[in-house]
């Protein structure tokens, strides 16, 4: 069977009822059967939805007829620029994707000022109107933000700005271009100095926590809105220490943050891999518990946008973010999502914006179909196309973990807590623009 329109997937026992809940991805519906018949679609399932049976065969009827709220579509151009202003970074991370900037291939470059006029000149013909500054550390090139803004103020164009730093070099000067430009601004913390310090390093081996949290600090004494990334690393288990520790400890510096985890390949890791992920899973069902309390005490991206999927009916097409985005490296060269090089060149800034438009389409064409939904649980999740080979590796305790999330959910549904969400999720909208990522095209 592959018309997604008819695929669902048996949660289990109601724990309301003698009832047993469906879940239905394309329509993003909890439905409750009874018993029986619940029993029955669960030997469906493992069979590949092949069993031929009068009970089975009108349930799909009924749940064909439900549909989704939105479909969200892959844009015709990007809508996000990230910019990687130097391929330099003065730490060395230990599970760093993009080897410190260069991906392993760029030679060690700034964008200069010819380049940015160009660049500039780029995103205005593709209508972009979120850029975010990137690298390799783009606080080490602080005057190439500042052009980049000056040129973009000079044409009158409405951008948003965004900067992603390992937050060791946040100075008086940045502070106040953050302020002035309302830059959003996501610094790289990975919880108390012990877990940071051990994969966050400079070239020297020193930890940088010290000079991150000095960094955090300054941004905070201006009152400006901070989004903090963590990655969870396996080896903090050594330590016992859980994402939900981290969670609650990176709620002293802002209210919305990501704990991801760590992108790690190795296959003779994997047993700490495995037990990283279930760390995770159990971490997610947490963090939603929290989001349905009376006041939010602290929200995570990731339950955020697969929380926000399921209340709003959205039903995703797609499931890479690459789509939105172009990137352009410090030589001017462009490529899809920051994840991709060295694959995935579109082409570089002193082209016509035509043709760059057209190799992203040819590109999106031919990836796509890579990352696209090829389980029932696609719908929920991200696959991030250089997470694929990790997350089929592990993708039974994926689904696992997806299950309990999303007994959860439907527990919060049958306690009409999802008012509770939807508040909190409102009030952070007010503080964190993160509608960008809402999936609402
Ligand atoms: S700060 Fe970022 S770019 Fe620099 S080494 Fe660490 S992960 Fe890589």
């Amino acid at each position: 069977m592959n018309d997604i329109r008819m695929i669902y997937h048996v949660l289990g026992p109601s724990p309301y009822s003698k009832d047993w809940v469906v879940f239905h991805p394309y329509s993003l519906s909890f439905i409750e059967v009874p018993e029986d018949l619940g029993e029955k679609l669960q030997i469906n399932e493992i069979k590949h939805y092949h069993l031929n049976d009068r009970d089975i065969k009108l349930f799909l009827d009924s749940i064909i007829e439900l549909k989704p709220k939105i479909v969200a579509k892959v844009p015709s151009r990007p809508v996000y620029a990230y910019i990687n202003l130097t391929s330099y970074c003065n730490l060395a991370c230990s599970y760093c994707y993009v080897q410190q900037g260069s991906y392993g291939f760029l030679k060690p470059e700034t964008f200069n000022e010819k380049l940015i006029k160009k660049t500039v000149e780029l995103i205005d013909s593709l209508g972009i109107r979120y850029v975010a500054f990137f690298g390799g550390e783009p606080l080490l090139h602080q005057d190439g933000i500042k052009k980049f803004i000056e040129i973009f103020e000079k044409n009158n164009n409405y951008i948003e700005f965004g900067i992603v730093t390992n937050g060791t070099l946040i100075n008086k000067d940045f502070v106040e271009l953050a302020k002035s430009y309302k830059i959003s601004i996501t610094v790289s913390l990975d919880g108390w100095r012990l877990l940071h310090d051990l994969n966050r390093q400079y070239r020297s081996g020193k930890g940088s926590f010290s000079d991150v949290i000095k960094g955090i600090e300054a941004l905070l004494a201006e009152q400006i809105p901070l989004f903090i990334q963590a990655t969870y690393h396996p080896s903090f288990l050594n330590y016992k220490v859980t994402p939900l520790k981290i969670a609650f400890y990176l709620s002293k510096f802002t209210k919305y943050f990501a704990i991801k985890p760590a992108l790690i390949l190795e296959k003779d890791r994997k047993y700490e891999i495995a037990s990283m992920f279930i760390e995770y899973g159990k971490y997610a069902v947490e963090t939603l518990d929290i989001l349905s309390k009376d006041n939010l005490i602290y929200a995570d991206q990731d339950v955020v946008s697969i929380t926000k999927i399921l209340n709003d009916r959205i039903f995703r097409s797609f499931n890479c973010e690459f789509s939105y985005y172009i990137t352009i490296l410090p030589n001017g060269d462009i490529y899809t999502c920051n994840t991709m090089p060295p694959i995935g060149k579109i082409g570089h800034v002193n082209e016509d914006e035509v043709n760059i438009v057209m190799r992203y389409k040819s590109l999106l064409k031919e990836i796509l179909p890579k990352v696209s939904i090829k389980k029932w649980y696609d719908v929920l999740g991200s696959a991030c196309f250089p997470y694929i080979e990790m997350f089929n590796t592990y993708s039974g305790i994926i689904e696992s973990n997806m299950d309990h999330f999303l007994m959860k959910f439907y527990i919060i549904l049958k306690e009409n807590k999802i008012f509770n969400i939807v508040k909190n999720l409102e009030n952070l909208r007010k503080i964190y623009n993160y509608e960008y990522e809402a999936y609402t095209l």
